[in-house]
């Protein structure tokens, strides 16, 4: 952790132009080929309902293992050391500590750098299954990327204490992250309930030891200790939780 970070640095600077030509470009990119993803169903559709189905349940599942993924890989292995990822770091470790902050980053600053990963992630494979034809592969990584960029929406609702009753009808049918499932991550030691969509993945290879695997294996190559910055910070910030 940088010896001048003090409270005042959770006050993150203003974005500058080069963050905002970045995240338009993300956006614009990725919905290009999300755009693109869509025409070529409709004009190759040839989908029977199961493989619909098991492509929309399939991109919702791995967008929620994604969701968790990163999670899991802001909140355990980066510091704010490391330059280009310093205000993402910034935002996750603050968030831990003040939780509420998270309502004062516009969605088109999370969703710009998260259209990156989703275009990195889905360009090549939506490429590769057009080219085989194979229309639900195209389908499963539309569903993936529109919900990997707007997994920080879900974050929030997971944050809310007062919902719409639509809202609080889909979390109940486990369709949406609740605040129940989402606190256990904060009230913990924040080293489980990671996904952020709806937590299938949380409840499956999350419980089954998913998570602490990775992390063994990481830490068995690499030396590296897993959560000692967010422990840091929980060590110098803990007296001032709100
Ligand atoms: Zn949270
Ligand atoms: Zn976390």
């Amino acid at each position: 952790m940088s010896e001048s970070l003090d409270a005042s640095a959770f006050t993150v600077a203003p974005y500058s132009r080069g963050e905002l030509v970045f995240h338009i470009a993300g956006g614009a990119l990725n919905g290009l080929v999300w755009m693109a993803s869509l025409v070529w169903l409709f004009a190759h559709w040839n989908l029977q309902w199961p493989w619909i189905a098991l492509a929309i349940l399939g991109g919702i599942y791995a967008a929620d293992l994604g969701s968790g993924l990163l999670h899991w890989a802001f909140d355990t292995w980066f510091d704010e050391d490391i330059e280009f990822l310093r205000r993402m770091v910034l935002q996750v470790r603050e968030h831990h500590v003040y939780p509420n902050r998270i309502f004062r980053i516009h969605f088109l600053h999370d969703a710009g750098t998260l259209s990156w990963i989703a275009l990195i992630v889905t360009a090549p494979a939506i490429g590769i299954a057009m080219l085989l034809d194979a229309g639900a592969v195209v389908l499963g990584a539309a569903v993936f990327s529109l919900l990997l960029v707007t997994m920080l929406v879900f974050h929030k609702i997971g944050h809310r204490a007062r919902q719409p009753r639509w809202i609080r009808v889909l979390q109940k049918s486990r369709l949406l992250i609740s605040a129940a499932h989402h606190s256990r991550h904060h009230g913990g030691n924040h080293d489980f309930n990671y996904c952020l969509i709806n937590g299938w993945a949380d409840d499956t290879l999350g419980r089954a030891g998913f998570f602490r695997a990775l992390e063994w294996a990481i830490a068995r190559a690499t030396g590296a200790e897993p959560r000692r910055n967010d422990h840091e910070w929980l060590r110098r910030f803990e007296s001032r939780k709100a």
